[in-house]
């Protein structure tokens, strides 16, 4: 191989471009792709040192494969957070992910009424199911909750006030606050009580002829615990209807089933004039935004225009009609199986994983520990499970995990790297051991 000195010139692009090496090339990347890559390679070189030809196209070739490797990519989560948020919260059903795909190649009839030919409304698809789940009057779907809260807020609360108590001034992640959703909707927030305790008679006490609402926010991510106090809605309710405001639920995560420490979607729609929740938290869908009224209400959300800013897409909309569909026959979702998993199961299958790793010449031991539902679902209610510990340096090998592929999020646990089997699907198991051995051949220096 030739080395070009420091002090050459750098080849031109154009010519390069023609050598058979990157006219191979050419035939798999676009003939503009590789030019960039080449020019960037050029660039890196003429800040370090010229680089042989051979080793040049070796770059470019890689830097062609980088640049057209898929970011978004399916990953093994490891950690125990059933709904991790930064991993894509619920994984969808097979109705849903089937849904998805009989409208992602095509055409649809997404805003067409088939039965009468005309221009129909993109909601109505999921209108129905929503209603006969929660018993509410009529439904729209937007976006995400955020969204939701944000809808509801502008298009029925704008310019005047709204009453909210301090306890539930709750700040979701990634910089969603109430006070500033309450801003951003030109609505004022009247705040009452105190963070531990606030009761009905402190709502009515705020109540002025400029309020048009109360709002109660479910304060999904924290609990607030000792000396605490907070209305029930149905006092809310009361509140509201007493001085004929509306009274404005945000649920967080929507359980349809009955669940612990979770605020029910039926009660919240007999209660209030708005009940809002998240598609991919609880109700195992797509990211949405569920907003459940009476007919009017719902009728005045849809036409603000911010409705029209938000709304859902096509593809969530059919995983959200699938979610739903398989909801309303009672069919266990994975985000209701990976809740669900006994302490029992988890072990069984957690000390099967430390035979085939050990076959693996891989040891590992079982460590009791919690998962936790995450997204803001069930605070303070650790789930009990058994851990998969890994036995070797545990950073550097949640590290080697991480960038593999596909990639496994670990979680250290006194000073292991660790797999919580309760959020590692069916069929991600050999695809775990596999990562697993990549991982210890891969491992980073310390
Ligand atoms: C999660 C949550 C939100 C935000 O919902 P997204 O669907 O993530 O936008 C809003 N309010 C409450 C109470 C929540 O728990």
């Amino acid at each position: 191989m030739r080395r070009v000195s420091r002090a050459q010139p750098l080849p031109a692009v154009g010519r390069l471009l023609n050598e058979p090496g990157y006219a191979r090339l050419k035939e798999r990347y676009s003939h503009e792709l590789v030019a960039v890559a080449l020019r960037e390679q050029l660039a890196a070189e003429r800040a370090t040192r010229a680089a042989g030809a051979e080793e040049r196209l070796a770059q470019v070739e890689a830097k062609l494969r980088e640049l057209v490797a898929p970011r978004l990519q399916r990953v093994i989560n490891g950690t125990g957070v059933v709904l991790h948020t930064n991993l894509g919260r619920a994984p969808l059903s097979a109705t849903a992910r089937a849904a998805v795909a009989a409208v992602a190649g095509g055409y649809s009839n997404l805003e067409l009424d088939l039965a009468g030919g005309k221009r129909g409304e993109r909601a109505a698809h999921v209108k129905e199911l929503l209603t006969r789940l929660t018993g509410a009057e009529s439904a729209l779907v937007v976006n995400n909750n955020a969204g939701a809260v944000l809808l509801a807020l502008s298009a029925l609360c704008k310019g005047r006030e709204v009453i909210v108590s301090r306890g539930q001034q709750v700040e979701i992640g990634g910089s969603f606050r109430m006070p500033d959703v309450m801003r951003l909707s030109g609505a004022r927030m009247v705040e009452v009580g105190t963070t531990n305790r606030t009761r009905a008679a402190d709502y009515e006490e705020a109540v002025t002829a400029r309020t048009a609402a109360l709002l109660r926010v479910h304060t999904s991510n924290f609990l607030v615990t000792g000396f605490t106090e907070s209305a029930p809605l149905v006092e809310l309710a009361e509140v509201a209807h007493r001085h004929q405001l509306l009274l404005i639920d945000d649920l967080g995560s929507g359980a349809l089933l009955e669940e612990a420490g979770e605020p029910s979607v039926r009660e919240s729609v007999q209660l209030a004039a708005v009940s809002c929740f998240s598609g991919d938290k609880l109700l195992g869908g797509p990211q949405a935004g569920v907003l459940l009224g009476r007919e009017e209400l719902v009728r005045k959300l849809a036409r603000h225009p911010l409705a029209r800013a938000l709304r859902a897409d096509k593809l969530t909309l059919a995983a959200l009609e699938g979610t739903l569909r398989d909801r309303l026959l009672d069919r266990e979702l994975p985000v209701d199986r990976m809740l669900q998993q006994t302490p029992a199961e988890l072990r069984r299958r957690a000390a099967w994983w430390t035979v085939k790793l050990g076959d693996r010449e891989i040891r590992s031991r079982l460590l009791e520990a919690e998962s936790a539902a995450g997204g803001g679902s069930r605070p303070g209610r650790g789930l009990p499970t058994v851990l998969l510990a890994i036995e070797g340096p545990a950073s550097r090998l949640a590290e080697a995990l991480r960038r593999g592929d596909p990639p496994v999020i670990a979680r250290i646990d006194r000073d292991f790297c660790c797999i919580d089997p309760r959020t590692v699907l069916t069929g991600e198991d050999e695809p775990l051991f596999d990562a697993v051995e990549r991982a210890f051949r891969t491992l980073p220096s310390s």
